[in-house]
């Protein structure tokens, strides 16, 4: 390992890391012995947690770090609070860390968490020492440095944390009537269970699941990671198409994040919500199968007969050539649209036509992809008999 795992300790968070966990496991069962929880805290903690997961993931990482879509200021505000008291630092410090570890993922010098140096530092080791990989550059965010919301909350970070994180759990336990119960589960447990769900983005999605799109780097997409991160568990999915606003691309994975930009767009509060076509992202998904269904074959080709490895290369090369077509033919319609809308103010039902067009390639490269899947499936039977 070529950075040095004995940097300096970085006081301040490896304090609140390591003392916030102690606390949360010793305070909460002793108080628990004499005192019953009220509903309303529970009910608390729980709202509590996924404003303030969402907060991160919809503020701190889609909005601010990947610019996927646009907010209303008052949604700034609201994200900018939430996701601050998360204790994850300010905006600024996350973002602009983030976009690194986008650049240079599973570098290990200069991915600030990177998953190559483990899971323990990926998940948390990484903010306990001033590792060289995590000092701050923010040349990297000029943008984010003349949002006004973003700088505000950088420069009154400490005094945002105490009032999110004492006062508005003293507050709310007031009017519930719970003040200890209160304090305890959406103050104290809920910011611990905030800080591991949201690690684990860094950590376990970069080590647990399937890789759909792409194997040039760590990532992976776990439907699990996504129940306990707010929809981020995409991950595989959001490391090749980081500009989307989706992490589950598909309208059946769980995404909350998803969802909540979406139902704000609806109501005039985000707008330009950015979305890789699916025609890229099949292609993406074709070429890893392709990707895998030739390593399967070389792997098969020396345990089976030399008549059904031909045949099996000769159906793959067969689906291979049609894919090319497809993307030739793709590419060509796209031409034929672009010069047809820079020459003309294109008419509605000409758009529509085009649109029928394209569909049908998308569909084409659809069912190719069904094909592949097959093609491997039955690769992977004991007995492969002609295909
Ligand atoms: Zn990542
Ligand atoms: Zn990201």
């Amino acid at each position: 390992m070529s950075q040095t795992e004995d940097a300096p300790i970085n006081w301040l968070p490896a304090f609140i890391l390591i003392a916030t966990p102690i606390a949360a496991i010793t305070l909460i069962p002793w108080y628990a012995l004499n005192h019953d929880f009220s509903t309303a805290a529970w009910v608390l903690m729980i709202g509590y947690l996924y404003a303030n997961g969402l907060g991160i993931t919809a503020g701190y990482h889609r909005l601010w770090a990947h610019r996927a879509y646009e907010a209303h200021w008052t949604v700034e505000v609201a994200l900018m609070l939430f996701g601050g008291a998360a204790i994850q630092n300010s905006i600024l410090n996350w973002a602009s860390g983030h976009r690194t570890h986008h650049r240079f993922v599973d570098d290990v010098d200069k991915d600030p968490y990177s998953a190559k140096r483990g899971f323990w530092f990926s998940h948390m080791g990484w903010m306990l020492r001033n590792y060289p990989s995590s000092t701050p550059d923010y040349s990297n965010a000029p943008d984010l440095q003349k949002n006004k919301i973003v700088m505000f909350q950088h420069n009154h970070y400490l005094a945002i944390v105490l009032f999110m994180n004492i006062a508005v759990p003293v507050i709310f336990g007031f009017l519930v009537g719970d003040v200890w119960g209160t304090v305890l589960l959406m103050g104290l447990l809920r910011l611990v269970v905030s800080h591991h769900f949201t690690f684990f983005i860094n950590s376990l999605a970069h080590m647990w699941g399937k890789q759909p799109y792409t194997d040039e780097n760590t990532a992976r997409d776990n439907f699990w990671l996504a129940l306990l991160t707010y929809g981020e568990g995409y991950h595989n999915f959001h490391h090749i198409f980081q500009y989307d606003y989706r992490n589950g691309v598909k309208w059946w994975q769980f995404d909350p994040t998803k969802w909540l930009i979406l139902s704000l767009s609806w109501l005039g509060l985000t707008k330009n919500l950015k979305r890789i076509p699916n025609f890229t992202i099949r292609k993406a998904e074709l070429l890893m199968q392709f990707k895998r269904a030739q390593q399967q074959l070389e792997q098969k080709s020396s345990k089976l007969p030399s008549v059904d490895v031909e045949a099996m290369k000769q159906r793959f090369a067969k689906e291979y050539e049609a894919f090319v077509a497809t993307m030739n033919d793709w590419g060509k319609l796209r031409e034929e649209w672009y010069a047809e809308k820079k020459q003309t103010m294109m008419q509605k039902w000409e758009d529509a036509a085009f649109k029928t067009r394209f569909n049908e390639i998308d569909y084409r490269l659809k069912m190719q992809s069904k094909r592949v899947q097959l093609m491997m499936q039955q690769m992977m039977m004991p007995q492969v008999t002609a295909l």
